[in-house]
């Protein structure tokens, strides 16, 4: 280990318990929670094993009240809730690790869709997240649901965990609505002053430390800071966050900070520094003798040991981090920080959830969500018996990229990666140079590094790989990973037709990569950017012109620009971004016609609501296609493959279907776990953890036998 980095495996005292170094996985959402027991407990579990001293479980309700359905919570009602979360606690302890647990009642922010039942909040506000009221709680009401943070906390003692939180978190949490004079109108001893406003979240934690402090670690998961919040009724670290630090230091073991709304705390890097908090902890820590923990999308070890030996936190928090790599702690403990797949900060892990409750994916690991239903580890790889037939990916984007380093890792003998162009990376090469998303790139710079250690696999650049060149270079298996290129017809998932004269004005009319691969430069003022695509490219393009002092209009068929971007947490960003640049945003049109110097377009709603601008230039964002003629060309031609030894052709990525990052490069990693199964196209079966009327435990085996070599299953978790 890098000596610098030795203080970060210093244990610390937390309460009754000993953390064995200062990493720390934040409790995050994960889509797993009480739907899929056995995924929760395995994803948590990978991270104990990946050297963390402590791992939380997403927010847990503690009352039936707290329904965020279709939002997928963990929960602690009853004793079944009680098995399911036991299995990620062993999962946990197995790897001498702490587990804790994250107890909210969602008030105003509920939903009811589920259980149908009304919330109590501090006072009857509405909620602008879950568009959800609430009633106004009395006293009787409250000491209701203090009693079941109590009955919820006794329940996680008896499962085994050693952190118990009560959150303080914006989003999701009672506490903070009490907090906060945004949410709390009340006159009585729980409104009006901060030490008020303190009281129910001061009496939960009294409660709770009570019942289970002897066993159990209390945690207050703290949002410091209501941010960007300009109003009169803002919640300040500087006199709100420090006074409430004052006020119950003596009854927490630890602190677990945060700043912001929801999605400032899930800070992307195209707006954000990782550990940009630091200043607003800073403010606190005079006034904390309690250790504390925060995140900042900590993935560089130099950050977090200036952050713990300056003093400013204690105890690394990390969410997104352990998502993208488990194993940063044993990494940098056994001196490999050059091995760590570093978070990109591009928040498709929270999109899922955001979504409607989605589970978790993520851009740079394949293997999260996964550890469970599939089996697979992230730094564990079953070998082959066919490693000697010799493979030939062509396109290294993410899924060639991805597919060629897992073959690697499984021990191939030999693994040809073929790239056109003169460097690997694929669209991510062009798509990191948009503003901001400079970060991106490190979906490129770790696996360029891994795979330049794998004698086993060799890269080709520069040649543009045709069906003869396949034919002729001696592999047995073929993998075609050729991705996807932008339409330039202005065919849309709206209109599913060209936009009339899109092909007829070739120095008008561009797509993203005639403008980022600067084959043919917009140099026009006024440029028209259309956006079906609800991602990021539209918006970046729009971003990068106007940077580049064009006068931009957006259009897009969407009610919103950027509508996926409000998943990512970064909508809202965007937006002030867009505007502060000029950028004038058209929502619910579409285009019908381009001609030099005009285009002309449609309300989405109302046909005879026409409208034209006047540009000189058109970048269509419409869709992708993908780049199959090669993957087409080598199975229609099946005798020259036998000729050739190619015992099979298969495809992955973009050139299958265009997707985000993330889903190519799961797609890669899918088929280079999977290549030397009887049909490697078709996906293995997973455990779906889903209740079958009328069967019994041992049904389910069949369906765990491939799971069962790498990875032992409980099956506990499944009756
Ligand atoms: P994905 O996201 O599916 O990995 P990308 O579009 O990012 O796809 O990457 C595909 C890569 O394949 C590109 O870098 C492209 O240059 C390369 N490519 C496409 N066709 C060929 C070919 N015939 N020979 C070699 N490389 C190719
Ligand atoms: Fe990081 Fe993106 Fe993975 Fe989330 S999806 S953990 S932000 S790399």
């Amino acid at each position: 280990m890098d000596p610098r980095h030795a203080p970060l495996f210093e244990p610390i005292r937390v309460g009754p318990k000993t953390f064995r170094n200062r990493f720390y996985v934040a409790p995050h959402c994960s889509g797993l929670g009480v739907e899929y027991p056995g995924a929760q407990a395995y994803l948590r579990g990978m991270r104990a094993e990946g050297g963390w001293a402590a791992v939380n479980t997403e927010y847990c309700a503690v009352d039936p009240e707290s329904d965020d359905s279709p939002w997928v919570q963990a929960r602690l009602l009853d004793e079944r809730d009680e098995a399911n979360l036991r299995l990620m606690v062993e999962r946990v302890h197995e790897f001498d690790a702490l587990a804790g647990v994250q107890l909210v009642y969602m008030g105003a922010d509920h939903t009811g869709y589920v259980t149908r039942l009304p919330a109590g909040g501090p006072s009857q506000v509405a909620s602008a997240m879950s568009g959800h009221s609430c009633y106004a709680m009395d006293k009787s009401d409250i000491r209701r649901i203090q009693q079941s943070y109590v009955a919820a906390a006794i329940r996680a003692r008896n499962v085994g965990f050693d952190l118990i939180q009560v959150a303080a978190r914006e989003g999701f949490s009672l506490p903070l609505q009490f907090l906060w004079r945004y949410w709390n109108h009340r006159t009585d001893e729980y409104g009006g002053s901060l030490e008020n406003r303190t009281r129910f979240w001061r009496e939960t934690l009294e409660q709770v430390r009570e019942a289970v402090g002897d066993d159990c670690a209390i945690v207050a998961g703290f949002c410091l800071d209501s941010f960007n919040d300009t109003s009169d009724r803002a919640f300040k670290v500087s006199d709100d966050g420090v006074g409430v630090v004052e006020l119950l230091d003596d009854i927490v073991d630890l602190w677990d900070m945060q700043v912001g709304h929801l999605e400032d705390d899930v800070s992307s890097s195209r707006f954000f520094e990782p550990f940009w908090q630091r200043g607003y902890i800073e403010q606190v820590r005079p006034y904390a003798k309690k250790p504390i923990a925060a995140v900042g999308r900590f993935t560089d070890p130099e950050l977090m040991a200036r952050a713990v030996g300056d003093g400013v936190i204690d105890i690394i928090g990390a969410a997104r981090p352990a998502i993208s790599d488990p194993f940063i702690p044993i990494k940098i403990q056994e001196g490999r920080a050059e091995d760590i797949r570093e978070c990109i900060g591009c928040n498709m892990c929270v999109s899922r959830f955001n979504n409607g409750g989605g589970r978790i994916v993520c851009t740079q690991n394949a293997t999260v969500g996964e550890e469970y239903r599939r089996g697979w580890h992230p730094e564990r790889f079953n070998t082959s018996d066919r490693a000697e037939e010799p493979i030939l990916i062509i396109g290294a984007g993410p899924a060639g990229m991805e597919c060629a380093r897992v073959l690697g890792e499984r021990g191939f003998e030999a693994v040809h990666l073929a790239e056109a162009d003169a460097e690997i990376g694929g669209h991510v090469n062009w798509v990191s140079q948009l503003p901001g998303l400079r970060t991106w790139r490190r979906v490129v710079e770790y696996r360029e590094a891994q795979l330049a250690k794998m004698s086993n696999v060799t890269v080709l650049t520069g040649k543009h790989f045709d069906l003869e060149d396949v034919l002729d270079y001696g592999a047995s298996t073929v993998i075609v990973a050729t991705g996807a290129s932008w339409d330039r017809t202005g065919t849309s998932p709206l209109t599913h037709v060209p936009v009339a004269g899109a092909d007829a004005y070739p120095t008008m009319v561009f797509t993203p990569e005639d403008v980022m691969l600067e084959k043919r430069a917009v140099d026009a003022d006024r440029v028209l950017v259309y956006d079906c695509d609800g991602y990021f490219m539209g918006s970046s393009l729009a971003q990068k012109l106007a940077i580049e002092g064009k006068k931009v209009t957006l259009v897009t068929p969407a009610d919103q620009v950027g509508s996926y971007l409000f998943h990512t947490d970064e909508g809202g960003h965007v937006m002030h971004a867009l505007l502060d640049l000029g950028v004038e945003l058209v929502t619910s049109h579409t285009l019908d016609g381009i001609e030099p110097g005009t285009v002309t377009g449609h309300n989405v709603y109302h046909s005879a609501k026409e409208i034209s601008w006047s540009v000189d230039a058109v970048v269509l964002v419409t869709q992708r296609r993908s780049r199959n003629d090669l993957y087409e060309q080598l199975t229609a031609a099946p005798d020259r493959l036998r000729s050739a030894e190619i015992n099979q052709v298969l495809r992955i990525g973009d050139c299958v279907e265009p997707r985000v990052i993330a889903e190519a490069v799961f797609d890669g990693h899918r088929l280079g776990r999977e290549i030397d199964t009887p049909d490697p196209a078709t996906p293995l079966p997973f455990i779906r953890e889903q209740r079958i009327l009328g069967w019994r435990e041992e049904d389910y085996d069949g369906i765990l036998r491939h799971v069962l070599p790498l990875t032992p299953v409980s099956r506990t978790s499944l009756r």
